[in-house]
């Protein structure tokens, strides 16, 4: 891990961490050294198109890779202890009461055949050794914290609408107390009217807990009034990271100008999503040298042969060859 994303203050480090999907007798890189810190209370989203291993890199962390992936590469540390990711048995005790997710689509998520009351209560129970009645106590203050009257714990995930079940999703995240939660894609399939309620809960727990916060969107736009750093990834790689601030008024990789780009704006005129030209790329058949070369308008010939590494620049990172030679110039200017 470079000493730009180390903090001794860190929560949870990310060092180096590769790791690959085994497919058909072939192996695939989903995410490739990724590294970076999160500290206590801190809300970063994870942003990028489909593939861009934003997903795999949130289940690593919390230790739910696929039976098919294995991590070639790198560690995950919780409080500066190196978690067993790899190790589904191991990864138990961590699980919920460490890190814990609000995954996407709450009716897939949650058992429809037993009272919400029951589902929430029940990692209380089992992670956390509560007897029943003091359970249900909890799960009851858990909904009530999330927006929810108590007495609507006696519902069925059905009788719910779909903002009341992402509520009930993010009351079983926090049941064991966890200091990291992970949103994936915690709105996508919500009204613009819910989404926004759901952000700003989220928003409002992180604060009154102290929670961390690891958001993964395709969408940039629900980010900004979210979260406090924006990771932006490109086939499997982290390509830019930045506070809010930054990266939405002076974004420096040209993948990062696009996907703001692509962010309707009414007050500009802007009005449709203009989307990104060209496909991301399959995992299969990644671009030699920088991945997004072949969709860039800035590329250039060192982009199809050189990887662009990881760099801090100003306060963030970036990886682009547009910002490797003008660092190397402001050097070779002060030489
Ligand atoms: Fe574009 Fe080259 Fe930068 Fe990649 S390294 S984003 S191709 S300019």
């Amino acid at each position: 891990m470079t000493n730009s994303s180390r903090d001794m203050a860190s929560l949870l480090e990310v060092d180096r961490l590769s790791v690959d999907y085994r497919l058909k007798g072939i192996s695939l890189r989903a995410i490739d050294d990724v590294s970076f810190a999160l500290r206590a209370g801190e809300a970063v989203a994870l942003v990028g198109e489909s593939g861009s291993g934003k997903t795999t890199t949130a289940m690593a962390i919390a230790g739910l890779l696929s039976p098919n992936a294995r991590v070639s590469q790198g560690e995950v540390r919780y409080r500066g202890q190196r978690l067993p990711i790899d190790d589904d048995a191991a990864m138990r005790p961590h699980r919920w009461s460490e890190t814990s997710v609000v995954f996407q689509g709450a009716m897939n998520a949650l058992n429809p055949v037993h009272r919400i009351i029951k589902q929430i209560a029940e990692p209380c129970m089992l992670k956390l050794g509560m007897p029943k009645a003091d359970a249900i106590g909890r799960a009851r203050e858990l909904l009530e914290l999330v927006g929810i009257p108590a007495d609507r714990g006696a519902a069925y995930p059905h009788e719910l609408s779909g903002g009341m079940r992402q509520r009930v999703m993010i009351a079983m995240a926090l049941a064991c107390r966890p200091s990291i939660i992970i949103g994936d894609e915690p709105t996508t399939a919500l009204d613009v009217i819910t989404q926004a309620q759901i952000l700003k809960l989220l928003a409002e727990l992180r604060s009154r807990l102290n929670l961390a916060l690891i958001l993964i969107t395709h969408d940039l736009s629900v980010v900004a009034e979210t979260c406090d750093r924006v990771m932006i990834m490109y086939a499997g790689r982290i390509v830019e990271d930045g506070t809010v601030a930054e990266i939405f008024a002076k974004p420096k990789h040209p993948y990062t100008r696009l996907l703001i780009d692509s962010i309707p704006n009414p007050e500009n005129g802007k009005k449709m999503i203009r989307p990104i030209p060209g496909d991301p790329p399959n995992l299969r058949s990644r671009p030699a040298g920088c991945a997004f070369h072949p969709r860039c308008p800035s590329a250039m010939g060192v982009c199809s042969t050189e990887v662009p590494v990881l760099d801090k620049f100003g306060r963030g990172r970036v990886a682009c060859h547009l910002h490797r030679s003008s660092q190397e110039d402001k050097v070779a200017a002060h030489d």
